[in-house]
């Protein structure tokens, strides 16, 4: 016999499709299942001999009616020929069993069922010994049932076995292997055992079901991340094209305070701008009242106030520029009065103070605030540094120029 091997065939359906397509005589399957299924029907019924394994509580006629579920049509179950049933069933202990008595009703049920079953039967039993550890089982022995399938849809699914799983168990009942009890306890043990098959495809399913829903929560997050990346993205865009194409300061302050608040993923801002008479004036406000806008505070509030120290617009150095930089805010923003959160409808929970330099002054001052967020993370921060405020034209025409600022 020659057993060519099997090569780049990574799955069972295509080693099993190889095997088809070479014509083999005989095909071994370690286990069948609803894919595999189809497929060794069609070769046995192609002439190949295919022995094959498969798992499920059945036996006789309802193998066939199985294979019909898993999807094989009358055609394919042309293919089947034998359908062996293997079941292994606990002895009955040869040093404490005894014959007892069948019942009558019980050997009058059991007649009409085998006719040829011998008359009166002995059937036995065990109460346990030290061979047995008291179990009155010793050992096991193997029953069969044989069912040759010989006709064709609907009638194969009501063939009777050749011999059949019952018949088997009574026959061991009756030489002394197995307590006539078992035959009363087969049906109660098929059902139990399609009772743990049912359990542990459920748990297969379940775990899948959980699998796909941590797959569906990992997607949906990185969805999420994606989206507010790319809103972070359009909104630097467009304060990048505020700066080249706005000509009107307010409009310009108004927009990038709209824009940090979604870039920052804050929900307030409020843009403070320096005025040449020590003064600083509120210039665009977003989450703010709007009424907040033109404000105008002492510099040295605004710039070098709450407990924040910055330098004195005056005494805004190139070096004291440079090292101007976003940094935490704990508080309200100057010029705007505080308000208990229950008044104002919602908390202050992280601030963010950036300083807005322009040719190594400073000039202006951003304080956003989250109500929803507890801090910002070091990602969110966003430095103005631009020379694009003192080159805007104002309304009158003119450029703003760095000493309007
Ligand atoms: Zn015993």
């Amino acid at each position: 016999m020659r057993v060519p091997p099997l090569k780049n065939a990574p799955s069972c359906p295509a080693q099993l499709a190889q095997a088809i397509d070479r014509r083999s005589e005989i095909i071994l399957i370690d286990e069948l299942d609803a894919e595999t299924v189809p497929l060794a029907l069609a070769a046995g019924g192609a002439g190949a001999r295919v022995v094959a394994q498969l798992d499920c509580v059945f036996s006789g006629a309802s193998i066939a009616r199985y294979l019909s579920d898993l999807g094989a049509g009358p055609d394919l179950l042309a293919g089947l020929a034998w359908a062996v049933t293997v079941q292994r069933l606990p002895t009955l202990c040869p040093h404490c069993r005894e014959r007892a008595q069948l019942d009558p009703g019980r050997e009058s049920e059991l007649h009409r069922l085998y006719p040829d079953l011998p008359a009166a039967g002995a059937v036995f039993r065990a109460a346990g010994c030290p061979h047995c550890n008291g179990a009155g089982r010793l050992g096991d022995v193997v029953a069969f049932d044989f069912f040759l399938a010989d006709a064709t849809p609907p009638a194969l699914f009501e063939q009777p076995s050749s011999l059949s799983l019952q018949e088997y168990v009574l026959r061991l009942a009756l030489a002394g292997q197995v307590p006539q009890d078992d035959l009363a306890r087969l049906e109660a043990g098929q059902l139990h055992r399609t009772y743990l098959l049912l359990i542990a495809s459920e748990r297969a399913l379940y775990e899948t079901n959980r699998q796909l829903a941590r797959k569906l929560a990992e997607l949906e997050a990185a969805n999420r991340v994606l989206e507010q990346r790319t809103e972070s993205l359009v909104s630097l865009q467009e304060i990048a094209e505020t700066l080249i194409s706005s000509t009107e300061l307010h409009d310009l302050a108004q927009r990038i305070t709209r824009h940090v608040v979604d870039v920052c993923c804050a929900d307030r801002s409020i843009l403070y701008v320096m005025r040449p008479d020590a003064t600083a004036g509120v210039l665009a406000v977003s989450g703010w009242n709007p009424a907040f806008v033109g404000t105008r505070l002492d510099a040295l509030q605004v710039f070098g106030g709450g407990g924040h120290a910055g330098p004195p617009p005056a005494a805004a150095s190139a070096a004291a520029a440079a090292r101007a930089a976003a940094a935490p805010f704990n508080g309200w923003p100057p010029g705007i009065p505080y308000r208990h959160p229950d008044v104002e409808g919602a908390e202050l929970r992280a601030g963010l103070r950036m300083p807005l330099v322009s040719q190594n002054e400073i000039v202006g001052l951003m304080i956003v605030h989250s109500t929803r967020r507890a801090r910002f993370t070091p990602g969110d921060r966003l430095v103005f540094y631009t020379d694009g405020l003192a080159d805007t034209l104002g309304a009158d025409g003119r450029p703003f120029g760095l000493e309007r600022l």
